[in-house]
């Protein structure tokens, strides 16, 4: 079916959008007019994200702002000025100083959306060590790795996550010094603490240390195909790009009351969760609950959001329901919404605008580049189904390589390739930790490939096809292969295992293992039922598969890697495309 553009008429804005003309605000635009906008620390000393984003609205009129509200799964709700903010994040900021925590040590947080995340947050940031967020839904496997690849010395969580994962783990784990439980008074055991005990005796002053823009602030892990995860590293001038583009694509004006749906244990809550309406001085809503169509309609009544920021996934869940929103709650303060993560449909943008009356603006961005880099903008018509155009001072591309790393820009419009960028943007990583060659693979004549394909239209939209990778995306969560089947084959009755995203109408992919079970064991259902349970034990039930299949043996490639490509071919009943390095026998 043909989408029909949907055209933006200037007489239904109820504020006027900050980027008013896009191809003029693109041709002029300058970091150094970003650079401007924002403050720096006193006396020269850099930029640091947490000033930014706290204290120099503290130290101004905003002091007494609703920074954040909290909405508690259970009905509380707590809520926090920019003057409380800088209070908290101070008081958690010498914490870590009296734990030695310094410059680059890594501060891990392993909780749901409590208030604690988002100070620990910013508190790490403002000691200038690295805030290192972990999925409260991982289990312990994926947990380890990420801690033990990012060298966390100190990790904030709650009790239960403490005691159900971080306990069979921290053995394995020589760097990390010191747990800091959020719901305990007293400490725990030794190296266990009481955070709030901690925080009621540190001081609440606490001034920033000078910050260079190339200091390291968030390592946020992604997945690969081929290995374990990999910590995306990022530093304090990210938080131009952060600012610019929730001006530009979000459209944040200072009255907005913004709701990031995200939770910060994926990038797009840290950067757009935290960090970005802070920056702009607007107050933040954070939900603790999970997805609710009732309860997320309400926030937005209740809470008069403006500017909502959400992902596919949810959106796909509203639209199943049979409910009209709009004749059962009052949604009239919502102005502008955008979704990140994984594919629009365009039918959910004809939904948006048919249901809610509003149009649902998607954007494109990944782990690596740290903010939003390719979107549909408040005052440009929208083509449903487009990514959209590139923000200001981003420069994308569709290219073709060969094996010899000759790399061609395709001209022509609507020519699938790789979709890459021009390095150089502020919040673009500057590694993966400790694994400098897998960092290096990633950019190739003088481009950064981001591992998408897609292509563009004449007019400059750009169009998603698909990852160029193995890659699964699931409710809009990144889940590397290799990490699922390393835990199936723990399993003794596991010989080999491939997996693989299977297309899911509500959830874009849903995690499928292939399994082949060594000689001596049944593959019944007893067995599928224990191997389930395992995946979730082991990995939680963010990443585990959710249907195995037994199999008598995988495809592999000569070499001995498992072909996933024609699993999924096969699962989907499509061709299977070159089969010339396929192992012919089992
Ligand atoms: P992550 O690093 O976990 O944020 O995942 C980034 C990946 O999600 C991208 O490389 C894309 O494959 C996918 N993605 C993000 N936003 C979109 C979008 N708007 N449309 C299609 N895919 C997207």
């Amino acid at each position: 079916m043909e989408f029909q553009p949907i055209k933006k008429d200037p007489k239904s804005w109820s504020v006027q959008p900050n980027l008013l003309d896009y191809e003029q605000t693109y041709a002029a635009f300058s970091w150094d007019q970003i650079h401007h906008e924002l403050d720096g620390l006193p006396n020269g000393g850099g930029i640091n994200i947490a000033h930014e984003a706290v204290d120099r609205h503290a130290n101004g009129p905003l002091r007494d702002k609703l920074a954040l509200r909290w909405l508690g799964k259970d009905g509380e709700v707590m809520d926090f000025t920019y003057g409380d903010l800088k209070e908290q994040t101070s008081r958690f900021a010498n914490v870590l100083r009296s734990f030695g925590v310094q410059k680059g040590d890594r501060v891990a947080v392993l909780a749901g959306r409590i208030p604690e995340l988002y100070v620990a947050a910013l508190g790490a940031l403002k000691n200038v060590s690295v805030f290192c967020p972990l999925f409260s839904a991982f289990g312990p496997e994926p947990i380890y790795q990420r801690l033990m690849r990012g060298e966390a010395k100190v990790l904030v969580t709650t009790k239960l996550q403490y005691k159900k994962k971080i306990v069979e783990i921290w053995e394995r784990l020589p760097a990390l010094k010191a747990v800091l439980i959020a719901d305990i008074d007293e400490d725990l055991t030794e190296n266990v603490y009481s955070l709030p005990k901690l925080m009621a005796k540190a001081s609440p002053e606490f001034t920033i240390p000078p910050t260079d823009p190339e200091d390291m602030s968030c390592l946020h892990f992604t997945s690969g195909t081929t290995g374990m995860p990999k910590g995306a590293i990022h530093v304090h001038q990210a938080v131009y790009v952060h600012y610019m583009t929730a001006k530009y694509a979000l459209d944040l004006h200072p009255d907005d009351i913004f709701w990031c749906t995200a939770d910060p244990g994926w990038v797009t809550g840290t950067s757009y969760g935290v960090i970005a309406p802070l920056v702009h001085g607007v107050t933040n809503i954070v939900d603790e609950a999970e997805f609710d169509a009732d309860r997320w309609y309400t926030i937005l009544q209740d809470q008069k959001v403006t500017v909502w920021y959400t992902a596919p996934t949810a959106i796909r869940r509203l639209m199943r329901l049979d409910i009209k929103p709009l004749e059962v709650y009052d949604l009239s303060h919502l102005r502008f919404s955008a979704s990140v993560g994984e594919p629009l449909n365009p039918e959910a943008v004809v939904w948006g605008k048919a249901v809610l009356n509003l149009i649902i603006h998607d954007n494109w961005w990944q782990t690596e580049t740290g903010g939003i880099m390719i979107s549909n903008y408040s005052s440009a018509d929208i083509r449903p189904g487009s990514m959209g155009r590139p923000l200001p001072g981003i420069t994308p591309a569709i290219l073709h390589r060969d094996e010899n790393g000759n790399v061609e820009i395709e001209t022509r419009p609507s020519v699938e390739g790789e979709l890459a960028l021009k390095p150089g943007w502020p919040s673009m990583f500057r590694g993966y930790i400790n694994d400098l060659e897998r960092y290096k693979k990633c950019f190739v004549g003088g481009w950064y490939f981001t591992g998408d394909l897609a292509e563009r239209d004449e007019d400059g939209y750009y169009w998603f096809i698909g990852r160029a990778d193995d890659i699964i995306k699931t409710a809009g969560h990144m889940v590397g292969p290799f990490e699922v089947e390393s835990a199936l084959l723990e399993h003794p009755s596991v010989a080999e295992a491939g997996v693989i995203g299977k297309p899911d109408p509500v959830i874009g992919e849903l995690v499928k293992a292939f399994v082949a079970i060594k000689p001596g064991y049944d593959p019944c259902e007893e067995l599928r039922t224990e191997l389930l349970g395992w995946g979730r034990k082991k990995l939680g039930s963010a990443v585990a598969p959710k249907e195995i299949e037994f199999v008598e043996y995988l495809p592999k490639t000569r070499s001995g890697k498992i072909m996933r490509r024609l699993l999924k071919s096969r699962e989907l009943g499509l061709p299977e495309g070159d089969t010339s390095t396929l192992e012919t026998t089992g």
